[in-house]
């Protein structure tokens, strides 16, 4: 390829999708992956296996058409299930119109579709096993231990540890930090019972703990991904395989049921990090940063990947009207949405650990459905705005805030008890 027009920096899910759009408008596009190509090699690990996929990562994949392709392979999610430490049940549905769902896709199989589509274009190249090392300090090459590459537009969608980030760093262009969330986790996988899947497949299930919790999302072939989000303190403290069975044991034992081989899974299975990064600024001469390399959240909105998607889909969009000076225009738009995101995301893990078993909590999310299906044009609630629509973080964020100072008032008052 002669001097390639737009130089893409990880072809994880936001790299991947990029290559594919750009390929798609005919727009000469390296994409320099540092890891094997996974399609050949299978995963590496380290990340989620499967991941709940919403409207505005849809919309992405729409543009690239791939949605439907995407969608199949998916498993729909209408609702949460609440296990408590009886092992009762509480279904909550996600939406005001049940039909509207989540979906449980498997991180490998997106990886691998998005490579595809992107290699089926003739612009695209990929340079697998090509660890970038840098930049050059004005921002408008990448350095490839010896080699140089210049272009008119450097992408870094390297994921959270980027080394485009630490290089805008370097030169004192960025400042970062990474808030940790003082939590880990570990994922577990319940296999199928007589070839079923084990627990509910239409819901993500979630054992609330107050401090910590447990969840399990579904997969196509049968098995749930469950992942154990609890304090570092913790983890340390269950060092012995036996003390961590007797924790599950006491806590989650209708998770633990469904683990045939506990002790192996937990010795083997890593613990993963969870923090929050913020930059306080993510371009510099023809380089912008996306996705992870500029926002890593919690996962507990189910929202570090789609919002990815919706950087790619405004870049794309940008650059497909020729937008002057892209990189500052794209960081100014998204950076008060990646802010927002990442305070609910935030927000969502005491929601999801403390509060979903709590009554009064219970009572006012039914409230909040109840407005949404009497005044649907009033009141949407915010997980919808955040799962089921478009609209920016930062301004559902706001709307989320006024709907639930009005939804404490009413419930009050004495309503939806
Ligand atoms: C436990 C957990 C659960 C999650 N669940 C969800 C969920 O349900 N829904 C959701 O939307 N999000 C979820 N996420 C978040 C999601 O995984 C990330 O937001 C998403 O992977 C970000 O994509 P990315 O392309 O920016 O980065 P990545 O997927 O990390 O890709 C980065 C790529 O860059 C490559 N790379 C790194 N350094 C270099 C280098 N120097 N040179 C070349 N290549 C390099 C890497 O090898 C990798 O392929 C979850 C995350 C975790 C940890």
């Amino acid at each position: 390829m002669r001097q390639p027009q737009v130089v893409v920096v990880g072809a994880g899910l936001a790299g991947s999708l990029l290559a594919s759009l750009l390929g798609q408008r005919s727009i000469n596009t390296l994409v320099l992956e540092a890891r094997r190509d996974p399609r050949q090699h299978g995963s590496q690990g380290g990340r989620s296996i499967n991941l709940a996929l919403s409207t505005r990562g849809r919309t992405a994949l729409a543009r690239a058409g791939l949605e439907t392709a995407v969608v199949t392979d998916g498993m729909p999610m209408a609702a949460r299930l609440m296990h408590d430490r009886h092992g009762q049940l509480t279904r909550q549905p996600y939406a005001k119109d049940e039909r509207q769902a989540i979906l449980s896709v498997g991180r490998a199989q997106l990886n691998a579709t998005l490579l595809d589509a992107a290699a089926k274009t003739p612009c695209v190249e990929f340079r697998f096993e090509q660890k970038v090392t840098g930049l050059r300090d004005d921002g408008k090459a990448v350095l490839l231990g010896d080699e140089t590459i210049e272009s008119d537009l450097i992408v870094g969608a390297d994921g959270a540890g980027s080394i485009i980030r630490q290089t805008l760093e370097r030169i004192g262009c960025c400042q970062s930090v990474t808030e940790p969330l003082g939590h880990a986790y570990k994922e577990l996988e319940l296999p199928p019972v007589n070839g079923q899947h084990a627990l509910d497949p239409t819901a993500l299930h979630i054992w609330p703990r107050g401090g910590e919790m447990a969840i399990a999302l579904p997969n196509p072939d049968g098995t749930f991904t469950g992942t154990l989000f609890f304090a570092n303190e913790t983890f340390e403290q269950l060092q012995h395989e036996h003390q961590a069975r007797d924790h599950m044991a006491n806590q989650y034992g209708s998770m633990l049921q469904h683990v045939p081989d506990f002790e192996k899974q937990w010795s083997t299975n890593p613990v993963g990090f969870l923090g929050t990064l913020r930059a306080n600024r993510w371009h510099h001469g023809h380089t912008v940063l996306i996705g992870d390399a500029a926002h890593a959240i919690v996962p507990f909105y189910g929202q570090g990947m789609n919002a990815a998607f919706e950087d790619v889909r405004r870049l794309d969009e940008l650059h497909a009207a020729g937008t002057e000076n892209l990189p500052e225009v794209l960081f100014q738009e998204r950076k008060p949405n990646a802010d927002a995101i990442a305070e609910m995301a935030l927000m969502n893990f005491v929601e999801m650990r403390d509060h979903v078993g709590d009554p009064m909590f219970l009572s006012r999310k039914a409230l909040e459905r109840k407005l949404g299906r009497w005044l649907p044009k009033m009141f949407t609630p915010l997980y919808d705005r955040v799962s089921f629509s478009n609209q920016p973080y930062v301004d559902a964020l706001r709307h989320g805030r006024r709907q639930d100072q009005l939804l404490r008032r009413l419930q009050s008052l004495g309503l939806g008890r």
